[in-house]
């Protein structure tokens, strides 16, 4: 049976585009507010005004999540105009392929930060609000989902260091959740395989035709498959966790 999060506030990193838009509307739909957080504000405030019509309650917060002091002021945001923080969905990211050898170093540099160092700051700044707000009604649990991939479970050719910040927001999480997760802080891991969002079109031209090649003739989730999972893993009950969700296209090898 789940669990309405009428009463709770949730942050979504990356919620300009892709799969974090579409897990803010979720969160949304099930009664929570929510903080919306990214760089291109005027996605953000298109979609707190659509958050709006549909009579819920969004703010826009224009964060950096590669600046320490911007992720930890996002946070602190949510919970000085929304309350308290209940949800947070650590989902920014960028997925640049392509050999290593010879690869830009400010592609490496550019995951690394966003995909790791943004989530660890993130994570950082909310875990203190997250354990009191398990100790409070509505809900008393809270949640941290971390979006990984199937990358941070399956390592290939091509995607070495994407692999890597994803295999490190997977060991990162499962730490993290033995260590909190007797205070009913829940700590879950979403892994997504191919997801048609604007993930890709960041890639050089070369590897945006690989990638192409590489998922021609699959049908692709999504996002809002992907929101769909993190709906249902913040609505469970208080005493069920759902620690991993890995979640392929059928069709995906
Ligand atoms: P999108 O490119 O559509 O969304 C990425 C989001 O991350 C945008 O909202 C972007 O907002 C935000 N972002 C990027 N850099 C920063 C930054 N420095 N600070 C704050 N926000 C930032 O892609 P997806 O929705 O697909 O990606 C979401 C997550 O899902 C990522 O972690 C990705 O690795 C993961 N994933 C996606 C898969 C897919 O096939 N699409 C498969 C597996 C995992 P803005 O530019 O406005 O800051």
């Amino acid at each position: 049976m789940a669990d309405r999060l009428d009463g709770t506030v949730a942050l979504v990193t990356g919620a300009s585009s892709g799969i974090g838009a579409a897990a803010a509307l979720a969160l949304s739909a099930e009664g929570a507010a929510v903080a919306l957080a990214a760089r291109r504000t005027d996605r953000l405030t298109d979609l707190a005004a659509r958050i709006a019509v549909a009579g819920g309650d969004a703010i826009v917060l224009e964060t950096d999540v590669t600046d320490e002091a911007q992720a930890r002021q996002a946070v602190e945001r949510t919970v000085d105009e929304l309350g308290r923080l209940d949800t947070l969905v650590n989902n920014a990211g960028v997925m640049l392929l392509g050999p290593a050898v010879d690869a830009p170093l400010s592609e490496w540099e550019r995951m690394v930060s966003i995909n790791l160092m943004g989530l660890l700051y993130c994570a950082h700044a909310a875990l203190p609000h997250l354990l009191e707000a398990a100790g409070k009604q509505p809900r008393r649990v809270a949640d941290m989902v971390n979006i990984s991939s199937v990358a941070g479970r399956v390592a290939r050719n091509g995607s070495a260091v994407y692999n890597a910040t994803k295999h490190a927001v997977g060991a990162f999480s499962e730490a993290l959740r033995q260590e909190v997760t007797g205070r009913f802080v829940r700590i879950s891991l979403v892994e997504p395989g191919a997801t048609a969002t604007e993930l890709a079109s960041h890639n050089r031209p070369e590897v945006r035709t690989t990638i192409q090649q590489r998922f021609e003739g699959v049908e692709r989730l999504s996002a809002e498959d992907i929101a769909d999972n993190i709906a249902y893993i913040v609505t469970r009950p208080r005493h069920v966790a759902v620690n991993e969700m890995l979640v392929r296209p059928t069709q995906q090898t």
